[in-house]
């Protein structure tokens, strides 16, 4: 039922696409069954609404409850917390720039970019720490490895970027990965000791679980439309419910665009992964080498392996262009990705190549063509740190807690630090360009780096 004095103006357009995540994630799958759901009903109000409970809108949830303790605060998502992408990633919290980043040529920005991740790294060590939440969150930091001479002129560039942002590093040969990672498939590898590693559902899960008491958390109940209410707030239109406030946050990621916002700025993009069950103790006496640890690709569009902590390996490659989210990907494209994600198991570990994957899952975030994160307020009332690039657990935590400063008008350094590092991501091209041009794009990656997958 909507109240009376509605305006016309909508923000969004009466049919929105929704995030379907599918619900074959493994790590969702390990993790017990959540508590039970509350959902939007009736007609609410609240001083803030948070829409989204990734990284981001978790984060922007606790701090605005932190800062507010007499504030209604609602956080509503779609899903239940975990199962959009902040759940399904392959859960490395990385302290380092993003690639494109470390090549901004004023090193204060990138300087302010770590300070900015690791703020967020001491926020999450310190809430898992507070909550109890069993993550398997460790400080094992990230081997970035190349296979063949494309991946190595990769990691040479890498090489100097570091050195010259005075980050400690180490330079890793083929014995020694061998001996950590239990395979001969890599040359050479950089290791950088700034990230941890953790089981991304369990993270999540647990810092939905620990909200403050004024929050009220929300979840499968999807915003099917933004209007204005003539007063200057908000209407939020759910399926059972709607919800009025003054002041909203956006931490959907690339879904802001479903709300009128950023339009034609962000870039939809999946990429996808699969996991083994744990591997049994035969296999553990064939695998030589150490559990826990994670390696990224030297070049981006190779592959992802981790072996987690309960001895699952993981894979994670391919990206896909993705307009209509999730519903763009049958189960055709489905069955070839976890075709090629066991070849990239074979090839590293070929003496387990019969240890099944039990789940393959895929995710979707938002990219921008000039690989530029917006941050800050979109209109009167409206607030949003959408776009991450990817790598999106520090920064989600990080541009959630200072979305939330600065929707109440507090003021800090890591604030000023934030918008002195983002901007608008450009426009993009129009449909049909726009498509053919990221297909294009991802096809040549993936075939200049076919050895790296
Ligand atoms: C397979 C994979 C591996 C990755 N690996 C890493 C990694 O190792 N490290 C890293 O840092 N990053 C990684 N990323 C990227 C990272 O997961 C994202 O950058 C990050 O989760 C973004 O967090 P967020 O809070 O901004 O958005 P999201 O986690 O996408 O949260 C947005 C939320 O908004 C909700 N929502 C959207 N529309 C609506 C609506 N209309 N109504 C209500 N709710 C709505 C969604 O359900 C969702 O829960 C990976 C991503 C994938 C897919």
């Amino acid at each position: 039922m909507q109240p009376a004095h509605y305006t016309r103006s909508r923000l969004s357009e009466q049919i929105m696409n929704l995030p379907n995540d599918d619900k074959t994630c493994g790590w969702y799958a390990a993790l017990p069954a959540p508590k039970p759901v509350r959902t939007l009903s009736g007609q609410q109000t609240a001083d803030y609404v948070i829409i989204g409970a990734g990284f981001a809108g978790l984060a922007a949830a606790r701090r605005l409850a932190t800062l507010e303790p007499e504030a209604r605060v609602i956080l509503v998502d779609a899903q239940r917390v975990a199962e959009g992408a902040s759940g399904r990633n392959s859960g490395f919290v990385i302290d380092l720039p993003h690639k494109f980043a470390l090549e901004h040529p004023d090193p204060a920005h990138k300087q302010r970019l770590l300070g900015l991740n690791r703020a967020a790294i001491a926020q999450l060590e310190s809430l898992i720490a507070e909550h109890d939440i069993e993550c398997q969150w460790s400080h094992a930091g990230k081997y970035q490895g190349a296979v063949g001479e494309r991946g190595l002129a990769y990691l040479a560039h890498f090489e100097k970027l570091l050195s010259g942002l005075g980050e400690p590093f180490r330079m890793v040969e083929r014995d020694e990965l061998q001996r950590v990672l239990g395979t001969t498939h890599y040359s050479r590898a950089i290791f950088t000791p700034g990230c941890y590693l953790m089981q991304p559902a369990a993270l999540v899960r647990g810092l939905g679980d620990s909200l403050p008491e004024n929050v009220e958390l929300l979840e499968n109940s999807p915003i099917t439309r933004l209007e204005r209410d003539g007063k200057g707030g908000f209407v939020l239109l759910g399926n059972a419910g709607t919800i009025r406030t003054p002041r909203l946050l956006l931490g959907t990621s690339i879904f802001t665009q479903e709300f009128g916002y950023l339009k034609n700025r962000l870039l939809p993009v999946m990429t996808f992964a699969s996991w083994t069950r744990p591997l049994n103790d035969d296999e553990c006496k064939r695998y030589t080498g150490t559990f826990n640890w994670g390696l990224t690709p030297a070049d981006h569009a190779g592959t992802t392996v981790r072996m987690t902590q309960d001895k699952r390996l993981i894979i994670r490659n391919t990206y896909k262009h993705v307009p209509k989210y999730g519903r763009s990907i049958d189960d055709k494209a489905r069955s070839d990705i976890r075709s090629d994600h066991r070849k990239a198991l074979v090839k590293r570990f070929p003496d387990l190549a019969e240890v099944p994957f039990t789940h393959t899952w895929g995710g979707v975030y938002a990219i921008s063509r000039n690989f530029t994160n917006f941050f800050g307020q979109l209109e009167e009332g409206v607030f949003a740190s959408a776009c991450d690039n990817g790598v999106g657990a520090a920064w989600g935590t990080i541009s959630g807690t200072l979305l939330a400063d600065m929707a109440v008008g507090a003021d800090s350094s890591l604030l000023h630090d934030i918008q002195a590092v983002t901007g608008m991501p450009s426009l993009n091209p129009p449909e049909p360009f726009l498509g053919f041009g990221v297909r294009s794009r991802i096809k040549l990656a993936a075939w200049n780096s076919r050895s790296e997958l």
